[in-house]
């Protein structure tokens, strides 16, 4: 297990409102901490139905917070 953080507005896939995975945003939702080693599935968006590492991107990021 390996925690890290970045700012919501970072366009990486912890950061996407298609990414199921563990993101787990701090009070003013201006950040969000994850897991590293975490996976998890890209639904509906440029990656669908595939397991994205947090900090992968893509031109279709949209924002979750
Ligand atoms: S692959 Fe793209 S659309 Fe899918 S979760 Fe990551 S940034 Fe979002």
């Amino acid at each position: 297990m390996s925690k890290s953080s970045i700012p919501t507005d970072w366009h990486n896939c912890a950061t996407c409102r298609h990414w199921t995975g563990v993101a787990i945003p701090n009070a003013f939702c201006s950040w969000v901490e994850f897991d590293t080693h975490d996976t998890g599935k890209c639904m509906g968006g440029g990656f669908h139905m595939c397991s994205m590492p947090p900090l992968s991107s893509c031109r279709q990021w949209e924002g979750r917070w």
